[in-house]
């Protein structure tokens, strides 16, 4: 058996730089760190984080006032914001910059008398965020079902965004689709699917180009970016499995299978990937890895936490 690694996989720019603000907070604040959410939806980098004391939680009335909490990856609404405000809360915003540019967008077309017609999946924390930013001017769809469904103000000022995980070439036929109902459907001038989903996918791929029988896709099931490796996969006949920690490899996935391909989600430490080619080589794969484009993109961190900003005790705002 041959295990062929993807790549470019596992962490992105604005992974690193959710879990380095988390780091940063861990030296610069004194406990507890709150977190909003999961940091970034992997469930190891969670358990790790909270072993080393920090708070994961889901509503800020959770928060005892005056406490430091950190908004995850996935962004939040201004409604989130002015809670911790009014909560005296200290905030510090981890929210990837790739989503803060759909923010914006929605913000600005919105703005102008623009129906946004988001793309994504209803619930997500991203998703609801987006919306958060708009509401009254948003509508989401994620299926053709639902656009058949559209009603708008103005046909005439619709937008269609998009949640930044989302699988390319689906996300492209529902954006035929709805170009087709609104022919004046306007485009971001920078597509929204993000270059770390994008790369990913392609390298996906790129095994599917070389043979593999089955996938292993290192990621937990609330990651949407890890899910979409799988729908792409699949959605060109390979046999795909989620996987959030190596030993949950089944060794009957593997069974007849030549050669096996490995990737990981934008969420997923690389930490996990080597322990699942670990495992594979004990099944006696041979393992070598299938070269992608680089990825040089950096966030800068939260000025919050930059190491520009002096120490801050307990009773100063930094947000
Ligand atoms: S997957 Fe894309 S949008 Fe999400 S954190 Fe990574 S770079 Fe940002």
């Amino acid at each position: 058996m041959r295990a062929y690694v993807a790549a470019p996989r596992g962490f992105c720019a604005g992974v690193v730089r959710a879990i380095e603000t988390v780091e940063f907070a861990l030296q610069r604040f004194p406990p507890p760190i709150y977190v909003r959410k999961q940091i970034v939806h992997n469930r190891s980098v969670v358990k790790e984080f909270e072993s080393r004391g920090v708070i994961f939680i889901d509503d800020l009335v959770e928060v005892p006032p005056g406490s430091l909490v950190i908004f995850s990856a996935h962004g939040v609404s201004p409604e989130v914001r002015a809670e911790a405000q009014a909560r005296g809360l200290r905030t510090v915003d981890a929210t990837c910059p790739l989503v803060t540019k759909v923010h914006a967008e929605a913000r600005r077309f919105a703005s102008r008398g623009f129906t946004i017609i988001l793309i994504g999946h209803q619930g997500h924390e991203e998703v609801v965020g987006t919306v958060g930013e708009v509401p009254g001017h948003i509508q989401v769809i994620e299926n053709a079902d639902q656009i058949e469904a559209l009603v708008v103000p103005d046909p005439d000022r619709v937008v269609c965004l998009t949640q930044t995980t989302l699988s390319v070439d689906e996300t492209d036929s529902l954006r035929r689709l709805l170009g087709s109902k609104f022919p004046r459907m306007v485009l971001p001038a920078k597509e929204d699917i993000c270059y770390a989903t994008q790369n990913r996918q392609n390298a996906v791929k790129k095994l599917v180009g070389i043979g593999i029988d089955v996938l292993l896709v290192m990621g937990s099931p609330n990651s949407s970016n890890s899910r979409r490796l799988c729908d792409v996969a699949k959605s060109l006949g390979i046999t795909a499995y989620l996987v959030d920690c190596p030993e949950d490899i089944q060794a009957h996935w593997l069974e007849g299978a030549e050669r096996v391909g490995i990737t990981a989600g934008a969420s997923v430490p690389e930490l996990l990937v080597q322990r699942a080619v670990g495992l594979l080589e004990q099944f006696g794969a041979q393992v070598e890895e299938v070269p992608g484009p680089a990825e040089e993109i950096l966030f800068s961190l939260p000025e919050e936490v930059s190491s520009s900003l002096p120490n801050l005790s307990g009773s100063e705002s930094v947000a």
